[in-house]
């Protein structure tokens, strides 16, 4: 028995050739201590990556074609796990900063993959800010954690796979004829999102009505400034079958937005204004629910615990996402069977994605059995 389960920690790389060389044991071990790899320590390899997207991007006061990443490994014991850092420059992070943030990490001190919240507490110290950067390690920790037990983390956790969510797929900004037709090549999807706070708002949303009576939702970005506009705005996008709203007003506007909350007939998500774990507590009572993004929180460690924590104040939870590869989107949607509303479309938007890993199916985020985040396949990059 002794033996066999032994056979097992070997061949898994469940324990690192330190922990046996101690205690009354050293003696009985040691001759078996050249079996397992030398050198099983954690190393960390990151390179800078540039996704391109299928249509330009517009914000109100910007436009892109491009988001920069830096793609993330860890490696142990001959097993690799992947993770992401996605970095829109107007959240300002960058190539540079990733960069110089990730070869401060040095994950060779740890002996085990599986003390993951010490070393991750030790990333989120190795400087400030930097959430993209630290979302890195992050997912390529769990990934890594994930394949070394064998399963993926929905599992790990315990979730029921079934139960994840549709996902929205953003229509972007546009001339009324070219957001027809991005409605139209968006047949798949059950949801579609739409960015507001311009002047055209009411535009856009009679455009797409024009062509589909599907569900909408809506995200301002901050971009309305008066509660009595926001909530006739609001009343108005619920007769439009809109069935929430993220971030209306400015994060600033705390008693303003609270004001709102409690007047609007629909579900109000603040995402700007929730970052990490004590935004939770601070939203609670000013927001109906939480946009929980691996780029904001540092990663799923603290996801998961933001998403305890507000599920235990009685808050909605969505999972957002930035452009990103289908490595932290498979990441995230191993949340997804415990959110009411996803948002997880960043992969479907860009045209060099170098992961294969959570599809949508049928506007449904549909999870596999792969283990860690999820990955089925890493395409040559
Ligand atoms: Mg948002």
């Amino acid at each position: 028995m002794k033996q066999s389960r032994r056979k097992f920690i070997i061949s898994t790389g469940l324990l690192g050739g330190t922990i046996l060389t101690g205690g009354s044991n050293t003696n009985v071990f040691s001759k078996n201590i050249s079996i397992i790899k030398k050198n099983s320590n954690m190393k960390l390899t990151f390179k800078p990556y540039t996704l391109e997207l299928k249509h330009v991007f517009t914000l109100a006061t910007s436009s892109r074609t491009t988001t920069p990443v830096v793609l993330t490994q860890i490696e142990y014991d001959g097993i690799i796990g992947y993770g992401e850092a996605s970095m829109p420059p107007y959240l300002g992070e960058s190539h540079e900063t990733a960069t110089k943030f990730l070869s401060k990490v040095d994950l060779s001190q740890f002996k085990d993959p599986f003390e993951m919240e010490s070393i991750l507490e030790y990333v989120d110290n190795v400087d400030k800010l930097n959430p993209a950067a630290k979302a890195s390690v992050d997912i390529a920790l769990h990934d890594l954690v994930g394949k070394l037990i064998g399963k993926p983390w929905f599992k790990i956790w315990g979730f029921d796979k079934d139960k994840t969510p549709y996902t929205s797929f953003t229509i972007g900004i546009d001339t009324n004829e070219v957001v027809k037709q991005k409605v139209k090549e968006a047949e798949e999807y059950k949801i579609l999102k739409v960015k507001l706070g311009r002047e055209t708002d009411k535009e856009m949303i009679e455009t797409i009505r024009s062509v589909t009576g599907k569900q909408i939702t809506v995200d301002v970005n901050q971009g309305w400034k008066d509660k009595f506009f926001a909530l006739d705005m609001i009343n108005w996008l619920k007769e439009k079958n809109v069935i929430y709203v993220e971030q209306p007003m400015p994060k600033e506007m705390v008693d303003e937005m609270a004001w709102l909350t409690e007047r609007s007939p629909l579900p109000i998500f603040g995402d700007e204004s929730v970052q990490r774990i004590p935004d939770v507590i601070k939203a609670h009572g000013v927001y109906s629910g939480i946009n929980i993004k691996l780029m904001k929180c540092t990663g799923l460690r603290e996801a998961y615990k933001m998403l305890t924590l507000a599920k235990s104040l009685g808050m909605k939870i969505m999972l957002g996402c930035m452009t990103e590869t289908s490595c932290a989107i498979s990441a995230a949607s191993q949340l997804a069977p415990e959110v009411q509303w996803a948002d997880l479309d960043g992969n479907l938007l860009i045209k060099n994605d170098p992961f294969v890993g959570t599809k949508v199916i049928d506007g449904k985020i549909t999870l596999n059995e792969n283990p860690g985040i999820g990955l089925s396949e890493v395409l040559p990059h």
